[in-house]
Parts: structure tokens; C-alpha cells; sequence
């Protein structure tokens, strides 16, 4: 038994991290890794699908040349292999600079396997145990493939899946009408494919406001993405087509005929194969692994970070869990998952940037609120670009004057966003931002004009 004094499972966004503060305060330490370092955000997340996004974009904006007066000579063609081999290298680069970071570590060890434990304190890699008094769990999520009727019969692609396609499907039937669906319905479309979001929900990426909702929808609609919300008994057979799915929605046909089939229809966490229940550690009725405040679990001396306990689903919350516990477990001080200020965006084009509470949220919660919007046809910086679909708003505590929340579906929505974000975190009230002085033309100069506007909400 080869023993550590701590062993990281998973190398994904937060472990890799943990391993290098740890190698720094000279600890002697594992990392365990079942297939690809950097997880899923470099292998089949983050990296490849915005490096498509970033290629459906110019196929986009070429296809809009001459709204720019810029004229194409013929119709613009999509090279998918080319594509394809430009995301893959994204990845690989990614990967292979994670890989070599690990490597360089001189008191790190990158072990090859599947780990699971045998007890609290000991792991098992193939025929190896090795043993610890401190363990990460960092073995975040995969695509959940739900039990629908017929999904045994058909074939479907997963994320994992979709990145590495070197062809544009006929007609993409995209299960799921949330993040990661939606970035690949308007992906897709743009390359050339026909594209249909089936959603079960009455309405698309459900979490968001109403009005948000809306306005994406009508982004895509307006792209020539089909949209079937409502979407009742979602089932599937084989068609001499591809794949027949029954939708069952209130309007429509009952059925949709998709050459190829995308699950997105949320994630589940790679909790049921780690030897948990020989540990002790609990997790909840959908497996994530149950943490307090401080990513302890609740067997002493075990921990988990990122998208497997549940907290967060996004590369930088599984990096704040590395830093938070960084800074408890080396640095003395007592950092807490309930002090994050939760931001995110989601990657169509143009982008909707998030913050906080949702306008929905902060009414539900019984305080007095003030709402700001403004669409983006009134924001110079976009009429310029010829970018103006979508708004911003901006959601605040009419009695303490602190925001509780924002978004942006607009162009450079991504990025504004953390104009409020930093506010936020920086516990200000809104009156700060009245009083800033932001760079024209940019979007992110809207925002005292929207502090002015704010009403009764
Ligand atoms: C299509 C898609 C797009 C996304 N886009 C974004 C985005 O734009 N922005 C964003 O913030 N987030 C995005 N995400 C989410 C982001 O990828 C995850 O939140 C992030 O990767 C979570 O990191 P993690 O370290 O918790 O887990 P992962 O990155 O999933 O890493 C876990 C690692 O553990 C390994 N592992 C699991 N079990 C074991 C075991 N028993 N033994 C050994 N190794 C094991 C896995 O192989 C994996 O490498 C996206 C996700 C998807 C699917």
C-alpha cells in the first residue's frame, strides 16, 4: 500500500489546483484520474463547445456580410472537419498543459485508473491501494440518459459525444431546452443543420425570468430553430430517417423526425461507482455527495469540490471550492460556499449574461425591489456592432439600495455581467454604479442609465 498525505480524485477544475497548493506546502500528495485530465470542461465542456460557438459565430456573421456592406463572392460553406480539428486542438492544447502543470509537480504523483474506496482512508486502482488521511473527491458529472420509452432502441449523442462530430446532421432533434441545449441547437443551426429543441417544460432554460425565456426564444425562433415546449411523454423509435421522437406537445405534430438525437437534459453526478457506501460518506436522493458550508463531508477527513457535491455546476464554482478550501486548510482561514455570489452565462449568440437573483427570485423572497431595463436596440454599442436583440435589467433591495441580482441577454452580455458581479461581491448599493464613470461606447455604460430608470418592481 503506496501511502500519501492526501489523494485527489478526479483531475477536473478543482483538483488539479488543490494538488499544486498542496505539492507547494511540500505535501505528499495523489491524483487520480479515469480518463482525461481537465475533466469535462476541457475535454468534452467549456473549451470545445465555445471554440464552436466561436465558429458558428463567423459562419453567422459572414452569412451577414452585406448588412455590413461587406459582399460576399458566394455562399458561405462550412468545412465541419475543419471545425471540428479546431475545437479537438483547443482541447488537446488544454489538456496537454494541464497534463504537463500535474507532471511538474515534484511531490505529486498522477496515477491512471478508476478509484473507489476500500475504507474512509484507503483507495483502490486496479490491482493498487493506497492510503491517505485527507481525500478530495473531484469526480464531478456526466450526461444523464434518462429511462425514456424507446431510448435503448435508438441511437443519441451525449455532449461527449457532439464536440468531436466532423459532419452537420440533416436535422438535430435536441432533447432539452436548457444551457448546454440550447448552445448546441444555435451551434448546429448555424453550420447548417435543421434543428428542433424538444422541452418538457412550458417554456425554454426554465430557472431564468419569464421575459428572458421569451426573448431567447425568439433569438432562436428567428434563426430558424424549431422550438416544442410542452413537450409531454417524451419517447423514441427508429425511423428509416433516423429517429422518430414523440413529443406529444399541446400544439404540433406528435412526432419529430431527427436524423441524429442530442440528450441534454441535465447531468448526474459520478457518485455511484466510487465505493461511497465503504466509506460512509452520504450522499442525497440524486447522488451528489452531501458537504457542509466548508466541503467537508461527513466522514472526518474527506471532502468533496465541484460539480459532485451538488453546490455548483460550472468550472468556476469547481474552482472556488478548490480555493475556498485552500485558504481553510493552508492559509488558517475560515471561507464558506454560502459567500459566493453565483454568476453564469450561457453561450448563444448573443449571450446572456446572469447574476444573483432572478427578478421572480427577488419578488418571492418578500422584499420591496426595484427593476431596471433596458433593451438593446437603446444601447449604442450594439446598434453599432448590428447586434441589438435582447435587454438588460437589473434587480435591487428598494430599502437597503444593495442589487440583488442582474442579467444581460445581449451582445458582450458575457462580460458586462461582471461589472455587477464585482459590485456584489464588493456588498455596494446601486448608487455606486450611478456614480461610475464607464467607457463609451460599451454596453457596460448602460448601467447607470438603468440605475436611473429603476421602478417599483
Ligand atoms: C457541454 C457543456 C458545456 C459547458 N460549458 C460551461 C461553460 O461555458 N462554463 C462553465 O463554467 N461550465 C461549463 N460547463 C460545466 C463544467 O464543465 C463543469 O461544471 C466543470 O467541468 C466541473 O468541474 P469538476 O472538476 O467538478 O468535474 P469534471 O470536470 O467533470 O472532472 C471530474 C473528473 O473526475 C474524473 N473521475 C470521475 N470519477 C472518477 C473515479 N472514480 N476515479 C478517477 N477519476 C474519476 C473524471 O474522469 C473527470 O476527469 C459545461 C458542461 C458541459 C457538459
Amino acid at each position: 500500500m503506496r501511502a500519501f498525505d492526501a489523494i485527489i480524485i478526479g483531475a477536473g477544475q478543482a483538483g488539479p489546483s488543490l494538488a499544486g497548493r498542496l505539492n507547494d506546502a511540500g505535501r505528499k500528495v495523489a491524483i487520480i484520474e479515469r480518463k482525461h485530465v481537465g475533466g469535462t470542461c476541457v475535454n468534452t465542456g467549456c473549451k470545445p463547445t465555445k471554440t464552436l460557438v466561436a465558429s458558428a459565430y463567423a459562419a453567422h456573421l459572414a452569412r451577414r456580410g452585406a448588412d455590413y456592406g461587406i459582399i460576399p463572392t458566394g455562399p458561405v460553406r462550412v468545412d465541419m472537419a475543419k471545425v471540428r480539428d479546431r475545437a479537438y486542438q483547443v482541447t488537446l492544447d488544454s489538456r496537454a498543459g494541464n497534463e504537463s502543470w500535474l507532471e511538474s509537480m515534484e511531490n505529486c504523483t498522477l496515477i491512471r485508473g478508476h478509484a473507489r474506496f476500500e475504507s474512509p482512508t484507503t483507495i483502490r486502482v486496479g490491482e493498487e491501494l493506497l492510503t491517505a488521511p485527507q481525500i478530495f473527491l473531484n469526480v464531478g458529472g456526466r450526461a444523464a440518459i434518462p429511462d425514456f420509452p424507446g431510448i435503448q432502441d435508438v441511437p443519441y449523442l451525449t455532449n461527449s459525444d457532439i464536440v468531436v462530430l466532423d459532419r452537420v446532421p440533416k436535422h438535430l432533434v435536441i432533447v432539452g431546452g436548457s444551457y448546454i441545449g440550447l448552445e448546441f441547437a444555435q451551434i448546429y443551426r448555424r453550420f447548417g443543420a435543421e434543428v428542433t429543441v424538444v422541452e418538457k417544460g412550458p417554456r425554454l432554460v426554465s430557472r431564468e425570468d419569464e421575459d428572458v425565456s421569451q426573448a431567447i426564444r425568439e433569438i432562436l425562433e428567428g434563426e430558424g430553430i424549431r422550438i416544442r415546449t410542452g413537450a409531454e411523454c417524451i419517447r423514441f423509435r427508429w425511423h428509416e430517417d433516423g429517429v422518430a421522437v414523440g413529443v406529444d406537445c399541446t400544439e404540433g405534430a406528435p412526432e419529430v423526425i431527427g436524423s441524429d438525437v442530442l440528450l441534454a437534459v441535465g447531468r448526474r453526478p459520478n457518485t455511484d461507482d466510487l465505493g461511497l457506501d465503504k466509506a460512509g460518506v452520504e450522499t442525497d436522493t440524486r447522488g451528489y455527495i452531501k458537504v457542509g458550508d466548508d466541503l467537508a463531508t461527513n466522514v472526518e477527513g474527506i471532502w468533496a469540490l465541484g460539480d459532485c457535491n451538488g453546490r455548483g455546476a460550472f468550472t468556476h464554482t469547481a474552482y472556488n471550492d478548490f480555493e475556498i478550501l485552500a485558504a481553510n486548510l493552508l492559509d488558517g482561514e475560515s471561507r464558506k460556499v454560502s459567500d459566493r455570489v453565483l454568476g453564469y452565462a450561457l453561450y448563444i449568440d448573443p449571450p446572456l449574461g446572469r447574476v444573483g437573483m432572478t427578478e421572480g427570485q427577488a419578488r418571492q423572497s418578500g422584499r420591496n425591489i426595484l427593476v431596471g431595463t433596458r433593451p438593446m436596440s437603446r444601447v449604442g454599442r450594439a446598434v453599432e456592432k448590428g447586434e441589438t436583440l435582447g435587454f438588460m435589467k437589473l434587480i435591487a433591495d428598494a430599502d437597503t439600495r444593495k442589487i440583488l441580482g442582474a442579467s444581460i441577454l445581449g451582445t458582450g452580455g458575457d462580460e458586462a455581467i461582471h461589472g455587477i458581479l464585482d459590485l456584489m461581491n464588493a456588498d455596494a448599493t446601486f448608487d455606486t454604479l450611478r456614480w461610475a464613470v464607464p467607457i463609451h461606447p460599451t454596453v457596460s455604460e448602460l448601467w447607470p442609465t438603468v440605475v436611473l430608470e429603476m421602478k417599483a418592481g
